[in-house]
């Protein structure tokens, strides 16, 4: 039946198309596991949060009745930028919101699946032995005077057979090290590899690379040649938003540095779509269209969102809270470059807008793969070229830069397959 191939696809893929709203449900431990061939990432480590067993998720507010009573006692003035806010939720998210979250309600082969992960999760919970020791910040090395100084050691390791026909296998270990910050880090084989930094190993996903550096550097990441620039382009910028919770994380800059991202020269000579990753204020929005957009050479196109639930299904908050959305903004557009196709820049333009992708939010600002909604919208040849800026870890075939794109790349996060 319909319902049971639907989940069947998901279970390969971690993508499930939900009927009636165009919506996709996704589980970013099953889309990410796609790209890794001798590693896979363990659901108990991606998802520290909302599968945890009911206790935990009690304890953090949820389900603390005082406080919740007094918030909603207190009369809520809006300044003109918050209507402003206040509409568009209404107006523009909403009705997308409800519906596609309607669909997923209504999937009940996939929620009676997402429960069962639930139990699977927390029993791993209980058998996880923790890696020893603090892995080091690459945020706080990266500012040091020594950090050029910092190696990497890539450990590549290949079996062949000896090709003289007989049963035996060639293990050959080659060792590369070189500096881990301001400097490109390629794995340009077709199998993931480890490497060590400071006692703690990380899993380097097969033809992918990363450029570490504060974004002052940034430039020096731009590709020269023309035919590695890229066709797919995913920002996730540190924006300040004021929560205690995000300035232990990471830190933040004011919008006016984001001005000088290179997005024009990152683009492809085929064009480029760009997805924008924003937070629900509305001086941010307005920001973005206004300035950035402009600055960057870059078309609007179109709004998708990110709705965020808990393991039963449930969105995390109150979808009309003011001041907490369960929900974010990923504003796309694109660059038109000399060479695009024009039948590129046509399905470019029938980009359906207000789609809604859901998924159970892992990590602290930990963002759900975007592909499989735009893949059919990214122009020029395949494979598609794909960058991610600000990027916290690293997937097959893509190339990452930030301040600590091999954050989650850690071997902690990974199982061995
Ligand atoms: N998309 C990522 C994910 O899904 O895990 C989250 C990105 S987070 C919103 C922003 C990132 O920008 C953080 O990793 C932060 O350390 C980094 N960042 C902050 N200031 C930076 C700077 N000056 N240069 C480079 N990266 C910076």
């Amino acid at each position: 039946s319909e319902p049971r191939r639907s989940l069947s696809l998901f279970l390969e893929s971690g993508v499930y198309r939900l009927e009636g709203s165009g919506a996709v449900f996704v589980d970013p431990v099953r889309v990410l596991n796609r790209s890794l061939a001798r590693f896979s990432i363990s659901p108990s480590d991606y998802y520290p949060r909302f599968f945890e067993p009911g206790p935990a998720e009690a304890a953090r507010g949820g389900a603390d009745g005082r406080k919740r009573k007094r918030r909603a006692k207190k009369p809520l003035v809006l300044n003109e930028r918050e209507r402003v806010a206040a509409q568009r939720h209404q107006q523009e998210a909403r009705p997308f919101l409800v519906k596609a979250h309607e669909s997923l309600l209504g999937a009940t082969e996939l929620r009676a699946f997402m429960l069962k992960m639930k139990g699977e999760v927390a029993a791993a919970e209980d058998r996880k032995s923790m890696l020893p020791g603090v892995p080091p910040s690459f945020i706080e090395l990266g500012r040091l005077w020594q950090a050029p100084l910092y190696e990497i050691t890539l450990n590549f390791s290949q079996e062949k057979p000896t090709g003289d026909g007989g049963p035996l296998i060639v293990h050959s270990k080659e060792q590369k090290v070189i500096p881990i910050f301001d400097n490109l880090v390629h794995n340009g084989t077709e199998d993931d590899l480890e490497a060590e930094f400071l006692g703690s190993q990380y899993v380097i996903p097969r033809e992918s690379c990363f450029y570490m550096s504060d974004l002052q550097q940034i430039h020096k990441m731009v590709p020269v040649e023309g035919d590695a620039r890229f066709h797919f382009i995913v920002i996730d910028p540190p924006w300040e938003n004021g929560s205690a919770q995000q300035k232990l994380r990471y830190p933040t800059l004011p919008n006016k540095y984001f001005l000088s991202l290179p997005v024009q020269q990152l683009a492809h000579r085929e064009g480029a779509l760009v997805a924008l990753w924003v937070t629900n204020r509305e001086k941010l929005r307005n920001f973005v269209e206004k300035e950035l957009f402009p600055a960057w050479g870059v078309k609007y196109l179109a709004t998708f969102y990110w709705l965020k639930v808990k393991s039963d299904g449930s969105m995390i908050c109150d979808l009309d809270l003011f001041h907490h959305r369960p929900y974010e903004c990923i504003l796309l557009g694109f660059c038109d470059k000399e060479d695009m196709d024009p039948r590129d820049l046509s399905r470019l333009s029938n980009i359906q807008d207000k789609r809604v992708l859901i998924s159970v939010p892992g990590d602290y600002s930990r963002k759900p793969p975007l592909e499989e909604l735009v893949l059919e919208y990214i122009p020029g040849t395949k494979p598609a070229r794909c960058v991610e800026l600000f990027a916290r870890d690293m997937r097959a075939g893509w190339f990452s830069w930030g301040n600590e794109p091999l954050h989650f790349q850690e071997l902690r996060y990974f199982q061995k397959r």
